[in-house]
């Protein structure tokens, strides 16, 4: 919901305002200082379901409402002066507000004892109950992505001071964080066990719902890292809220055709494209110390990123890919075409890899938000500087 546009409701409750827009008068001081300098975002056609899960032998942490609004109206802000920066407007993923100014937060009691929603495979059951709990009321389900967050396990290993035992990850569109009692933005910052704390959780509560929006990881650029800090989808949630924490402009360009970032109006229907989208050249040479890549595609690719990262290829060992975003055009025979440059000087550490092999992974993405990536695995040293390396066909897969 576009906040100048809530104003005068807001006012009409009582509730304080900044230049653009209001903060609930009951939220805490630190998120009152925190949410001060917000700016005013784009209204949105969806919005992220949020649901508070609890085991049916278990009840939500004291004060969960105001505690988890004021984090999620922070990373809000987060993602969308993000997005700003980096040119994509300021837009950000939409909440439904409550009349107090509180997100709108679903909370869904499980069937089962909260021990049956470990990490292990408890998101299964859990987006059983959270799928037929959005479907049973027809408009209360307001968008495809959900975001659920569980109380910790108390137990012999976890606790308030030490929580987890319950899902904490990215799944496609889902995403599960947790909460515990000293979960509160009033921590943030702190050099205290509970800042500390709150880094870590607050951090992956942002980093997590960053994969449950689309984004893959990614560790940014050496002039980026040098400009705005730590990437939120390398290594950011161990900084978020201690140290500058940024999102590149890769995960930007995600973001922009992400179904919840979609602005009022939008008719796109999402996540509806199967097939991959045609590419008919593709070419990767050196020039220098550059690497270009060109390709030319179908024209309703409306992004392409490029990844490159280091050996092993697989999910949870690419916290350190670096990220390129094309430039994007359209040539005579209505084809889109990517041209994006990766200095080496870029590439930080990966350039001095063993063996110099690394590989490129290239993301396409159709008007309606679908990623598609595609490996390159290539030797550093034999790239030519006329030509191309050869790039094979396509294989796709679909991108996470
Ligand atoms: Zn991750």
């Amino acid at each position: 919901m576009k906040i100048r546009a809530i104003t005068a409701t807001l006012c009409a409750l009582g509730l304080s305002m900044t230049a653009v827009g209001a903060v609930p008068e009951h939220f805490q001081p630190r998120a009152k200082e925190l949410l001060a300098d917000s700016i005013e975002l784009q209204e949105n056609e969806h919005q992220l379901n949020v649901i508070y899960f609890v085991g049916n032998d278990r009840e939500p942490l004291a004060d969960y409402e105001r505690r988890i609004s004021e984090l999620l109206l922070h990373l809000q802000q987060f993602y969308g002066k993000e997005m700003a920066r980096n040119g994509m407007g300021a837009r950000s993923f939409g909440l439904v507000r409550e009349k107090n100014g509180n997100v709108k937060i679903h909370v869904v009691r499980g069937k089962k004892p909260h021990t049956e929603y470990s990490y292990g495979s408890g998101h299964n059951a859990c987006l059983e109950e959270v799928n037929a709990y959005l479907a049973a009321e027809p408009g209360r389900r307001t968008g495809q992505h959900i975001f659920v967050i569980m109380p910790t396990f108390y137990d012999k290993e976890y606790n308030d001071l030490n929580p987890g035992g319950v899902p904490f990850y990215g799944l496609g569109i889902n995403c599960f964080a947790l909460d515990y009692a000293h979960f509160d933005i009033k921590h943030l910052g702190q050099d205290t066990h509970e800042g500390r704390l709150l880094t870590k959780w607050y951090g992956g509560f942002a980093h997590e719902l960053g994969h449950g929006l689309n984004l893959p990881h990614n560790l940014g650029t050496v002039s980026d890292n040098a400009k705005y800090g730590t990437a939120l989808m390398g290594a950011g949630n161990y900084t978020f809220g201690r140290k500058p924490t940024y999102l590149t402009l890769a995960s930007c360009r995600i973001l922009a055709h992400s179904e919840t970032f979609a602005p009022k109006g939008t008719t796109t229907k999402f996540y509806t494209r199967e097939e991959a989208p045609a590419v008919t050249t593709a070419a990767f040479k050196r020039c220098g110390d550059t690497l270009e890549l060109y390709l030319e595609t179908e024209s309703d690719v409306v992004n392409a990123n490029a990844y490159i990262q280091d050996p092993p290829y697989v999910v949870n060992r690419d916290y350190d890919a670096v990220p390129f975003a094309c430039t994007m055009s359209k040539n005579d025979k209505g084809q889109t075409t990517a041209t994006l440059s990766i200095p080496l000087s870029e590439l930080g550490a990966l350039k001095n890899v063993k063996d110099g092999e690394l590989a490129l992974d290239v993301l396409l993405q159709t008007h309606e938000g679908s990623r598609f990536r595609w490996r390159v695995p290539f030797e550093l040293n034999k790239i030519p500087a006329e030509g191309s390396i050869d790039m094979g066909k396509p294989v796709f897969w679909r991108g996470y």
